[in-house]
């Protein structure tokens, strides 16, 4: 009881509030000379090409870390992982502070929400280092491409990696439904991203499947989105697929 309380009072409490803020903002405008208005209409414009500068400035900006740098950085965090020497880097109390000025990681991970797969884990990096986005199967449908977009438009990540993995439950929910199981829609659509990767590898090892769906999914968000083509083709974005095996802990990129 004391729970919902609280969450009923935490969800409407802020809405109250803007709805207040808003109506405040109206009466005071509509009670201003004509002067007074020429200022305020100063200051916003002022105020917008500021924010668009560095609105644009931001999007020209490429992390600092290359495509191939960021490759090395996190083949070295895996090999620290298969041998349990990992540091987990940037999770300490005293570097919480900087994580509130903004963020910079410096490689997207679209990964399976499978519980055994954590990139920052299996990578050994820590809060702020790796933008990821979590989808069973790894599929790039149209929400996973926009989350890909902003980190690469406006954070300017130049690595995308697609990582599938071992014995992954969507490809094999992909490869039972195969041809017509209807799962619902949702799951429908889901599958229909892997199915693709199922009809290339008829009675093949799951492997093959999952290695050939995350192959499949680099090019359908490549395909499908014009900033990404953008960034790839004047060299500053690179999409690699990979895998992971649960056994040796290796993502192995192809
Ligand atoms: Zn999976």
């Amino acid at each position: 009881m004391l729970a919902s309380n609280t969450g009923h009072v935490g969800r409407l409490a802020p809405r109250s509030r803007n709805r207040h803020r808003r109506s405040y903002r109206i009466i005071k405008l509509e009670n201003l000379n004509d002067l007074n208005k020429e200022v305020i209409l100063l200051f916003t414009t002022f105020g917008y090409l500021f924010n668009n500068n560095i609105y644009t400035k931001k999007m020209a900006d490429r992390h600092h870390i290359t495509a191939d740098q960021a490759i090395r950085h996190l083949s070295e965090g895996n090999l620290r992982y298969i041998e349990d020497k990992i540091e987990t880097p940037n999770i300490k109390s005293t570097q919480r502070y900087e994580y509130t000025k903004g963020q910079s990681p410096f490689a997207i991970i679209l990964n399976c929400a499978d519980s055994r797969v954590v990139p920052e884990v299996i990578f050994d990096q820590g809060i702020g280092d790796l933008f990821v986005i979590r989808v069973a199967g790894n599929i790039a449908n149209p929400s996973s491409i926009a989350s890909i977009e902003y980190a690469v438009a406006h954070i300017g990540c130049n690595l995308i990696i697609v990582l599938g993995h071992e014995s992954c439950g969507a490809v094999g929910a992909a490869i039972d439904s195969y041809p017509d199981v209807d799962n619902g829609p949702n799951l429908n659509h889901l599958v229909s991203f892997i199915t693709p990767a199922v009809e290339q590898n008829m009675g093949a090892p799951i492997e093959t499947v999952v290695r050939c769906n995350a192959e499949n999914n680099a090019q359908t968000m490549l395909d499908n989105s014009d900033i990404i083509k953008q960034y790839v083709n004047a060299g500053d974005l690179r999409i690699v697929p990979g895998y992971y095996g649960f056994e040796s802990g290796k993502v192995d990129l192809f």
